[in-house]
């Protein structure tokens, strides 16, 4: 014997829950500053699921002009909310219009059906309107889950709680389809409420534990990529590329070679005197920008200190490092730094060695080169040493 006790309690319990999570979200954007629109986003959602809840708890209580229409628009816009948020974590953009576009058309719509006791229309529009937002909102954030713009992948899977809210809200939608005797109002003492109430608690807990796990993850990444980053160039800073160079060496044990080419800009020294260190800084991102598109995705471009760079290169010998180094070479010294209206020719000098199965570690490698570098600048400058 279900009773109706029992419905509203698992109402109530529902609304908690998205009441402590708005207050959680909301800690998170605005104190943590972690994700802060996504974050803000999903307080948002939070907020106006409990709050159409609420209004539905009250209905009969509240006048109906209170209760019926703005809950239902707070449910779609709930939704809608959610469908902005999840995605948003991982992407980082956060995609509103057309959530919102849904919650005006079905604020329209509903404005023009009438509430007069049969609400069955109602409910389908709005349940409907859920399925539809959650189930793109699941596709959205399946795609950018498990594609390689995170750094380190994220499962997919964590997109499946929006898709069990996507089943969930069209069989809602469809209830009063199946079964066109019932009303649509989830305090009814049904089999059906009990069930949907149930599943609703558990989704609900669920999609905020996983979103704010993919929040924490987010932050991982961050303080990850802060660890290893140079902060004035992006490139990886020195104990980051050394523990890069001792993993290219154990890989040179099992056969795979690897080549290093190391980096110096040419008479820095009298940049900065000349035009100060901020231009010589511009002049180091400048450089950077311009070598990055010679990388493969498996080579580790690293800064070494002050206007020393080296790159690390797998599965090439001196001949490809050679043609590689040569390739920047002739990318620096095309271009000049344009600082306040006024060209400063760039260049720099390179010294290239190759990974040798005696050598011990790699930094006998990279000692190598830097002797190769050395005999570039001997030279002249502006070329590059094997
Ligand atoms: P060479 O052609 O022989 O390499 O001459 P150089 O002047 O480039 O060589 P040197 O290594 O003696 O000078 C490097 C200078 O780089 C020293 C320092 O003033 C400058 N420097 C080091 N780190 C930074 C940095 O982060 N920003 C700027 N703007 N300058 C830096
Ligand atoms: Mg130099
Ligand atoms: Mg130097």
């Amino acid at each position: 014997m279900i009773t109706a006790a029992q419905t509203q309690t698992l109402l109530a319990a529902i609304i908690l829950v998205a009441a402590l999570a708005t207050l959680v979200w909301l800690a998170l954007a605005l104190i943590a500053r972690i994700a802060p629109r996504a974050s803000l986003a999903m307080a948002c959602a939070n907020a106006a699921a409990a709050l159409s809840l609420t209004l539905h708890a009250l209905r009969g209580v509240l006048p109906d002009a209170v209760s019926y229409w703005p809950g239902d628009v707070l449910a779609v816009a709930s939704f809608a909310l959610l469908g902005a948020a999840a995605p948003a974590i991982t992407t980082r953009q956060l995609v509103w219009k057309p959530g919102a576009a849904v919650v005006v058309v079905a604020a329209l719509a509903l404005l023009a059906l009438p509430y007069d006791g049969d609400l069955r229309w109602q409910a389908r529009l709005v349940n409907g309107a859920g399925a539809g937002l959650t189930l793109a909102a699941g596709i959205a954030a399946w795609r950018s889950l498990g594609g390689p713009a995170n750094g380190r992948r994220t499962p997919a899977p964590l997109a499946l709680p929006l898709f069990l809210i996507a089943l969930l809200m069209a069989a809602r939608s469809l209830e009063t389809v199946v079964h066109p005797g019932t009303m649509p109002d989830m305090r009814l003492p049904t089999e059906f409420n009990l069930v949907f109430l149930w599943t609703a608690l558990v989704l609900t807990l669920l999609q905020n534990a996983t979103l704010a796990f993919l929040v924490l993850m987010r932050l991982i990444l961050r303080i990850e990529r802060l660890l290893e980053r140079d902060p004035l160039t992006d490139t990886l800073n020195r104990r980051a590329f050394d523990q890069s160079l001792e993993q290219a060496h154990a890989w040179l044990k099992r056969g795979r070679g690897y080549a290093l080419v190391m980096i110096d800009m040419d008479r820095f020294k009298q940049l900065n005197d000349s035009l100060g260190h901020a231009a010589g800084d511009a002049a180091l991102r400048q450089m950077v920008r311009e070598l990055q598109p010679c990388l493969r995705e498996v080579d580790r471009f690293g800064r070494l200190g002050g206007e020393e760079f080296c790159v690390l290169l797998p599965d090439t010998d001196l001949a490809g490092a050679a043609l590689v180094a040569e390739r920047m070479r002739a990318l620096v010294d095309a271009a000049p730094l344009r600082w306040l209206e006024q060209d400063w020719p760039l260049s720099a000098s390179f010294g290239i060695a190759e990974g040798e199965r005696e050598d011990e570690s790699g930094d006998m490698v990279l000692a190598r080169a830097d002797a190769a570098l050395y005999r570039a600048k001997n030279q002249g400058r502006n070329v590059v040493q094997a």
